[in-house]
């Protein structure tokens, strides 16, 4: 066995942030660069945006379908965000844990506080913050044609949000897209190597001993 190919433990790898932070284009380079890593899909009952596809970008589901999975334990975490329902399908992602995989998660630090109670050695959690007030602002104000009252309430949602970053493992401040995106590998890539993940570094130092 080269010591390349060591079994080990999938990990929970959480991205949390205000919206207009830039950690969906964070994500779906992740998605992109790294082959063991898996986007979790969440349900939500919010109705779908433009262009959001049911099972790629949510599983939009009604309020009775989610208290049903939500009493049925079918969800990892779930949460009311703002004034909507999200959860985490937990099938899924005990697959690609259990086959050594990781998954990516887009929630909340609601979320995320849940997932650390219920598996805390398998989650990293990352916050993504904006750089700036202003540059928040202006990626929140999107292209102008929301009115002050709505922008307001935006840039209210994202402070609220905000306020959590203590709670997490590591945070970046998302100044330069290119930079954030190799941060977050280099903290894969260093988690992923964490000894009690590695489950057979034993078996391999045993097969180099037993020929020694
Ligand atoms: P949006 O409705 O804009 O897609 O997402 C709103 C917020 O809900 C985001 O902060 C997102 O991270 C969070 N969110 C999305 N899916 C889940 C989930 O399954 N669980 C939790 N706790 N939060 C979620």
């Amino acid at each position: 066995m080269p010591g390349s190919k060591i079994q080990r433990r999938g990990l929970m790898l959480v991205l949390s942030s205000p919206s207009g932070a830039g950690k969906s284009t964070i994500a779906r380079a992740l998605l992109e660069s790294e082959d063991e890593l898996f986007l979790s899909i969440s349900m939500t009952t919010r109705p779908p945006r433009p262009g959001e596809e049911d099972g790629r970008d949510y599983f939009f589901i009604t309020e009775d379908e989610y208290n049903q999975k939500v009493q049925g334990g079918e969800l990892l975490e779930h949460a009311r965000v703002f004034s909507n329902y999200y959860g985490t399908p937990r099938t899924l992602v005990e697959k690609h844990l259990t086959a050594g995989e990781d998954v990516l998660f887009d929630i909340d630090w609601q979320g995320t506080q849940q997932l650390r109670e219920s598996a805390r050695d398998d989650v990293i959690s990352i916050f993504i913050l904006p750089p700036s007030y202003e540059e928040l602002e202006q990626r929140l104000t999107g292209r102008g044609q929301d009115s002050e009252e709505v922008i307001r309430k935006r840039m209210a949602k994202a402070s609220d949000e905000m306020s959590h970053w203590p709670e997490y493992d590591y945070v970046i401040v998302n100044d330069v897209i290119e930079e954030s995106i190799q941060n977050v590998q280099a903290i894969l890539k260093a988690e992923r190597l964490r000894r009690m993940r590695r489950l057979g570094l034993g078996e391999f130092v045993n097969s180099i001993r037993s020929k020694s």
